[in-house]
């Protein structure tokens, strides 16, 4: 995709260049017969169009080379150019050729003269991981052997041109507001957003537009992820604190690829339904994935928070960068947050390490100024306090998410009421840990860990990682401490299941947030077994897929996603089982669209699948 070139003119020069030759390539061709109605010819050529995109399409060699003009004067155009030649197109039509992927949508056909009709189609085609858009014509010339394709361009669309409109017709719409679902639903994608979504009377489908039939199938709104890390890689590599392999991994080099190489989970993401996460909390360079995601159809859409404000002064940052910022005093406070803002982070973050007893009012107060000070700034205040007092002191602090459950004690009543004064959303985040008791029993007893990824939609560089745990040996991790790991895991499991019972029945929003990136919660696939812990803690089905989408936007801070209605971004996930019987039927996804582009299950997963 490296044409950034003002596409338009230079396509508009080439079709006129191009009409001069096809007049000159008409009278060569001999006399065409009689000229028939403008309507006739249009057919005729429509009819070609689509021969020759069929056999694209069923990589038929003879068919496709039939509808070419056998000239020397043939000519196929790019972006490098034209090349002439029957002969040099049949050389480039072999059979390696074809795209493993071929989308040809929004044909268009209009009659030039008598003999000559112009057309275009918008492309969508994969080699492998790559997939390219744009736009492609051709010039049907009616010669004395009928017609023929006289010439054929192909020109990449720049990065955001909004795809062709599509309607979706015939699922269960369910559409993320507390709406029933709606049987024999009809959605209209048009540039990227929803035109329209409904019964099939309040949204009739327009002539002429990308019709895909799902019947069976169940729409809801892509999945937002509240809580991940893109500076984690879903492994111990990411987080030698926890397990430290930095002879084997140097962690500095761990980090460089996950800066270089964003795009690894970004399909992940999509492959797994979810179409926007929030990174509350990473290196500086996270706050460049927003840009970066927003106009590209293949990644989920970005928030992030960068480096993290802590109580604590963490040791785990890069010789010249850090992503935890030190709360040490009242300015540090200010600095830090106002180096967020000044560097475009979504929010401002603080991670609350509970203090010792005699530290807690002082860590209390720089709580309280970080949050005062994204106030002034208009950040949203993100806070990771996982105990009952520290939780407090984040909403006294004006937070507007809390992204990990409390899980020490009971939420009560003062804790609602701060809650609600606050108007804070609560990420229940019940897996994470989990991951990390997966690790460390597979590394004490030799066992590959569990992974749950129903799509293939982990890669196999991180399975490769994933596979060495078993051999990393008891030494690293002993059999005592993997067996009061799983007692605490367990004992916060019940704590954070009772509170998020308790929070929701109360009517404190519930975001769904998976903390991706810390030890076997894969970026993407992890956010299966998170609904369903939701789940299981008592929330309706319909209820953590609002937590997983709807108040995923809201945490966010975006009004234009998280569910299907007019006007907001066309981000769908489409499932084979109804996610309104439990959620465990949204690991059936069959295809996800992001930004109006639907793309299959099968092309979101891992090459190696
Ligand atoms: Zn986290």
């Amino acid at each position: 995709m490296n044409v950034r070139l003002p596409v338009r003119d230079v396509a508009a020069g080439l079709a006129l260049a191009i009409l001069f030759m096809t007049s000159a390539l008409a009278q060569q061709a001999g006399a065409p017969p009689a000229a028939a109605p403008a309507g006739a010819e249009l057919r005729a050529a429509r009819d070609l169009f689509e021969a020759n995109l069929d056999a694209i399409r069923r990589r038929d060699r003879d068919a496709y080379l039939a509808t070419y003009l056998d000239s020397e004067q043939l000519a196929r155009t790019g972006p490098e150019g034209p090349s002439l030649g029957f002969a040099s197109h049949a050389e480039l039509s072999g059979d390696d050729s074809w795209p493993d992927v071929f989308e040809a949508l929004d044909l268009r056909l209009v009659p030039v003269r008598p003999g000559v009709v112009y057309g275009t189609y918008r492309y969508r085609v994969r080699y492998g991981a790559d997939e390219q858009s744009g736009l492609s014509e051709r010039i049907f010339l009616l010669t004395g052997e009928g017609w023929r394709i006289a010439v054929t361009s192909a020109f990449n669309s720049p990065p955001g041109t909004p795809p062709p409109p599509r309607a979706l017709v015939g699922a269960t719409l369910i559409d993320g507001n507390g709406a029933a679902p709606l049987p024999q639903a009809v959605i209209i994608l048009r540039n990227g957003v929803i035109d329209c979504a409904g019964s099939r009377d309040h949204c009739p489908v327009p002539n002429g537009i990308a019709i895909s039939d799902l019947a069976g199938h169940w729409v809801v709104p892509g999945l937002v992820d509240a809580h991940v890390h893109f500076s984690q890689t879903g492994w111990a590599d990411g987080r030698p604190d926890a397990l430290d392999l930095r002879e084997r991994f140097p962690y500095h080099e761990v980090q460089a690829g996950l800066r270089a190489h964003p795009e690894r989970w970004f399909r992940s993401y999509l492959c797994s339904g979810v179409t926007s996460v929030f990174d509350v909390g990473g290196y500086p360079w996270t706050l460049e994935l927003r840009e970066r995601a927003e106009r590209d159809t293949m990644a989920p859409r970005v928030a992030a928070s960068g480096p993290l404000l802590s109580t604590l002064d963490f040791w785990l940052n890069l010789p010249a960068e850090r992503q935890f910022i030190h709360l040490s005093d009242e300015t540090a406070a200010r600095h830090g947050a106002g180096y967020l803002h000044s560097h475009g982070a979504a929010a401002v973050k603080i991670w609350v390490i509970p203090p010792a007893d005699d530290e807690f009012d002082r860590a209390a107060s720089l709580v309280m100024s970080a949050g005062a000070e994204s106030e002034r700034l208009g950040l949203p205040l993100l806070v990771h306090a996982t105990g009952l007092r520290e939780a407090k002191t984040a909403l006294r602090a004006g937070a507007h998410l809390l992204v990990h459950s409390v899980w020490d004690r009971p939420v009560d009543d003062e804790f609602i009421a701060l809650a609600r004064r606050a108007g804070a959303i609560y990420c229940p985040t019940l897996t994470v840990a989990d991951g990390y008791l997966r690790m460390a029993v597979s590394a004490a007893s030799g066992e590959a860990p569990r992974i749950d990824d129903p799509n293939g939609c982990v890669d196999a560089e991180l399975l490769r990682r994933i596979a060495l745990t078993p051999a990393l040996g008891s030494g690293l991790v002993d059999s005592a401490t993997v067996a009061q790991q799983t007692t605490r895991t367990a004992a916060r499991r019940r704590t954070m299941a009772d509170n998020l019972a308790r929070l929701h029945a109360a009517g404190i929003p519930i975001a769904m947030g998976t903390d991706a990136g810390n030890p076997l919660t894969l970026h993407g696939p992890s956010v299966h077994a998170e609904m369903e812990a939701m789940q299981d803690a008592g929330m309706a089905p319909l209820q953590v897929l609002f937590a997983a989408t709807r108040n995923g936007a809201l945490a966010m801070g975006r009004d234009d996603i998280g569910m299907i209605a007019a006007g907001r971004a066309a981000d769908l996930l489409i499932v084979a089982a109804d996610p309104a019987q439990t959620v465990e039927n949204l690991r059936r996804i069959r295809y996800v669209v992001r930004g109006g582009v639907m793309r299959g299950i099968d092309e979101l997963r891992a090459p190696s699948h």
